[in-house]
């Protein structure tokens, strides 16, 4: 593929090799590094995962294709698989296996590798597990949680099972503790917890907003202050029908709280609810909001297998014991040589190619992949989920000179996310037609002429018109006979990948322009690495001078720079440039096209108040979001990145 061959040339930069060395390189028993190279670990990933095409075929010539295309998305870094497949493909197994070159490589070496594979081997990054309102059922959980967490996973509860503090338990005269108290056993669980020495697990609880702990709940994360409080969870109360919910709200209207195991019942009003919400994440980002009745409706199965909680970051709701392994392309580079949005683009055929053997990369995972538990495997086989999304989007807007914060960028967004789902279902349908569909199939809605995911309306622009079109087309064609996976498009926070791939994570802004990373060089000494934002130092050329990238450094941001012209602090906007009602409409043109969900913060100036919030919660409620997170800066002590200013 052309684009390929040009980013397979660049190495990655120090930054990323870096995080290499920290994460990715295999090492021995002894710590001793395996592996030196970015080349070594494409090619050991693409091996592992091209190894499980020995399910389909004998075709020695066949599963070498497969190889040599992953390592090339792979290699160019224009499509990297979410950290555990990176950190555990091929782990534990016989080197050599991996070194030999693709000719000299057999059919045996291909069956020896998957037939090899051990724990070692998961490499999936999402998953939720269930819990029963018992004892025993709970603690099954925490164990089955830290066996998750221990190779890379995260984890996302629905704690709303558990009956409320207080309620009498049948058998011992007892009174229940309440979910919030067993939430403090799985975070004490998780903080034991070292994934393989590269990261802290994380996790997300989930609260039905009818339940009645949920102000215990939605105060649980209140003394936060970055790292103190239930500190290996995200929070986030599951409201199943905004619209339902505003209209309350608009009405003053009651809720009852009460829990089908308790006789605990308690009548509040449904703004108070909403208040000490938004209070809460006003003072420290938590708690966020859950929409789980809208992921259900545009999720396949959610008559047998309704999805009850999502991973630690949001984007993947999953059912009880569910998985989904991750992949994202990264558009930056792309749109230096691909119109990508356009479907009358040239080079259209070249983005199906990448699309559909990103697909195929992903649908070999679930067989390649080792399950922590049998049940996982079991649904994760049924149903095949696979999430295929993007990074890169900022630095994509700023080589088309698009302001994010525009009409005209979230045309392109929408486009853009229109055909990566168009082009995943399309190649999830010819992978069935080789593979057969998911086992499910029948009992899903997909035979039925389901479309997984709302839409915009065609009359915005005439290429969503084309889109759309080609959609309906597809979910009403072929698409009721063939489907391999449930679900394909999830976009990721891609926290770690995107510094591998050298570019912007996820669909979120640049969150700074430059700034001072510290490393330790050999002799122990702290060194200041400085960083800019490579397409605005292009950008601004021969006139950026020692002190303009000085000012820049303190600054973070363009925007209050006198010598910058303004067409560029127009297009180099950062997180915090941005209104939070851009950010708001930026996650409803995506998720518009998405049938699982994106990982997006709506950031928020340190100056908005109480009632800012609320108006961002009030509006996040009739968009087609799946979910809501916000941040108000500064809010927490512990703040991931600042500029130099503020340090
Ligand atoms: P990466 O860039 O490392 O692949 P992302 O930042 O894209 O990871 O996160 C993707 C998903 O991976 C998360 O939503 C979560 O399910 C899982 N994940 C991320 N960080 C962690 C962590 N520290 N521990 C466990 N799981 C994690």
């Amino acid at each position: 593929m052309r684009v390929l061959n040009k980013w397979i040339q660049k190495e990655p930069s120090k930054n990323a090799i870096t995080i290499l060395k920290d994460r990715y390189f295999l090492k021995d028993g002894e710590g001793n590094y395996l592996e030196s190279t970015w080349d070594e670990v494409a090619k050991r990933i693409a091996r592992h995962v091209a190894a499980a095409e020995v399910n389909y075929t004998n075709d020695i010539e066949e599963i070498k294709n497969a190889e040599e295309h992953f390592y090339q998305l792979i290699k160019s870094r224009i499509f990297l698989p979410n950290s555990p497949t990176i950190f555990n493909a091929g782990k534990t197994m016989d080197r050599q296996l991996f070194k030999k070159d693709i000719e000299e490589t057999t059919l045996e070496d291909y069956k020896t590798i998957f037939d090899s594979r051990t724990k070692h081997n998961m490499l999936s990054a999402c998953f939720v597990i269930p819990m029963d309102d018992s004892m025993s059922a709970i603690f099954d959980a925490v164990k089955n949680a830290a066996l998750i967490m221990k190779y890379g996973g995260g984890v996302g509860y629905d704690f709303s099972v558990l009956r409320p503090k207080g309620s009498s338990i049948a058998g011992t005269g007892g009174k229940s503790s309440g979910p919030i108290s067993f939430m403090h056993v799985f975070n004490t669980a998780a903080s034991t917890i070292e994934q393989g020495g590269a990261r802290r697990a994380a996790q997300m609880a989930v609260l039905r907003y009818d339940h009645p702990d949920v102000f215990d709940f939605i105060n649980s994360k209140k003394d936060n202050k970055g790292n103190n409080v239930l500190n290996y969870f995200n929070i986030s109360v599951n409201i199943d029908n905004p619209k339902e919910f505003k209209k309350m709200l608009e009405e003053d209207g009651d809720l009852t709280l009460e829990h089908p195991a308790s006789s605990i019942r308690k009548t509040i009003k449904a703004n108070d609810l909403m208040n000490k919400m938004v209070e809460n994440a006003w003072k420290t980002g938590d708690p966020g909001m859950l929409f789980l009745g809208r992921h259900n409706q545009y999720y396949a199965m959610s008559e047998h297998t309704p999805v009850t909680a999502t991973n630690p970051c949001g984007e993947e709701p999953l059912p009880p014991f569910g998985s989904c392994n991750l992949g994202s392309i990264d558009v930056a580079k792309l749109v230096e040589d691909m119109d990508l949005g356009n479907p009358n683009s040239p080079d259209i055929s070249e983005f199906q190619e990448i699309v559909y053997w990103a697909v195929r990369f992903l649908d070999d995972v679930i067989e390649s992949n080792i399950y922590p538990l049998k049940e996982i495997e079991e649904i994760s086989k049924k149903q095949r989920f696979i999430g295929l999304g993007m990074m890169g989007l900022a630095d994509a807007l700023y080589k088309k000179e698009l302001p994010y914060n525009s009409e005209q960028a979230r045309k392109f967004m929408a486009k853009l996310t229109a055909e990566l789902a168009y082009f995943s279902h399309v190649a999830s349908t010819e992978l069935a037609k080789e593979r057969g569909n998911f086992p499910d199939f029948q009992r899903s809605k997909y035979p039925n002429g389901f479309i997984p995911f709302p839409m915009l309306d065609d009359e915005i622009d005439e290429d969503i018109k084309v889109w759309n079109e080609k959609i309906r087309q597809h979910f009403q064609g072929e698409a009721t006979k063939y489907k391999r996976n449930v679900q394909t498009n999830t976009i990721a926070p891609t926290g770690s990948i995107s510094n591998l791939a050298d570019t912007s994570s996820g669909i979120e802004p640049n969150f700074l322009l430059s700034y001072v990373r510290y490393m330790t060089n050999k002799e122990g000494d702290r060194v200041p690495l400085s960083y800019i934002n490579p397409i605005l130092m292009e950008k601004i050329g021969t006139n950026m001078t020692e002190e303009l990238k000085a000012e820049i450094i303190e600054k973070g941001s363009i925007q209050n720079i006198d010598s910058i012209p303004n067409e560029i602090k127009k297009i180099f906007v950062t997180s915090m440039d941005i209104p939070p009602k851009d950010h708001l409409l930026a996650q409803h043109v995506i998720q518009s096209y998405l049938d699982a969900s994106c990982s997006k913060t709506i950031n928020m100036p340190k100056s908005s108040t109480i009632e800012d919030v609320k108006a961002i919660y009030l509006q996040a409620l009739e968009l087609n979001l799946k979910g809501l997170t916000i941040y108000r800066d500064g809010s927490l002590e512990t703040q991931v990145l600042t500029s130099s200013s503020q340090e």
